[in-house]
């Protein structure tokens, strides 16, 4: 489904990110990862090896604009075209307001929103330079109900959602088409250093009876980077087992 295709996927060294790698790869697309150190890129590439799965990837600091603009540079040098960008990466909260400062409120707005923001106007050049792309954003199930305690967390997810939609609207006469996955409780090491006074619960409200897998995500992903979604723009796709938070 995405042969010929060149994707970029931040926070691609676990969880959400490392499937969707995966399943990228698994269709044939050329897949260029990045995470957020040295460390992680080079042990996700090492464990996709032994998978038989060949990737390359990058660490730059996603806070800083010139420093992406560098590494999107050599990635279009070396590839020719970048077509596809997912822009993953994210950290998640769970403290009470009163807990919470506002360096750490303004720490998940930089990863979640900023970063986000960045990396998808510095790809805008390159998917203009091939008349066109696909960006692909991870929203979650909270950007639609909120969550009971880390504010910031459903806060950027909102952000997401609204960069998503404007987005599709001022790119779509490239063409860029601008999609967003929301997925619900995804069985990750960002779901597993919750609590289980907050988990336990809100898996009671899952009608499919379970938490989602990255496969789950990946998949969703997938389909919004094919052809198969060229009329699909601006969505904010679900997929969480119609679960309500
Ligand atoms: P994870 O913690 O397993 O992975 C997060 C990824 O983001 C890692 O690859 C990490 O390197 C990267 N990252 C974090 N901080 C970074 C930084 N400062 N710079 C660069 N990269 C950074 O989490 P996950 O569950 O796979 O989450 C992936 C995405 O899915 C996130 O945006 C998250 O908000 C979203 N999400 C997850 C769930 C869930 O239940 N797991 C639900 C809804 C949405």
């Amino acid at each position: 489904m995405l042969e010929h295709k060149v994707a970029i996927i931040t926070g691609g060294t676990r969880g959400i990110g490392l499937e969707t790698v995966r399943v990228f790869k698994e269709h044939k697309a050329e897949v260029i990862l990045f995470g957020s150190k040295k460390e992680t890129v080079e042990g996700a590439i090492a464990k996709l090896k032994q998978e038989g799965l060949e990737v390359e990837g990058y660490y730059p600091n996603l806070n800083d604009f010139d420093e992406i603009q560098q590494v999107l540079k050599e990635i279009d040098h070396k590839y020719g075209h970048i077509d596809i960008l997912v822009n993953n990466a994210g950290i998640s909260a769970n403290k009470k307001i009163e807990d919470t400062s506002s360096q750490e409120f303004e720490h998940i707005i930089d990863i979640n929103v900023n970063a986000m923001f960045r990396m998808t106007k510095a790809v805008i050049p390159y998917m203009k330079k091939h008349h066109g792309g696909v960006i692909l954003n991870t929203s979650s199930m909270v950007s639609i109900y909120g969550q009971p305690s880390g504010v910031g967390y459903p806060t950027s997810k909102f952000a997401v959602n609204g960069l998503t939609k404007s987005l599709a609207r001022e790119l779509a006469s490239i063409p860029i088409r601008v999609n967003a996955v929301a997925p619900g409780i995804i069985n990750t090491d960002m779901v597993a250093s919750l609590p289980k006074e907050i988990i336990d619960p809100l898996i009671e409200t899952i009608p499919l009876g379970r938490i989602g897998e990255a496969r789950d995500v990946a998949n969703a992903f997938l389909f919004l980077a094919s052809d198969m979604a060229s009329y699909i723009t601006g969505a904010i796709l679900s997929v969480d087992g119609a679960a309500r938070s």
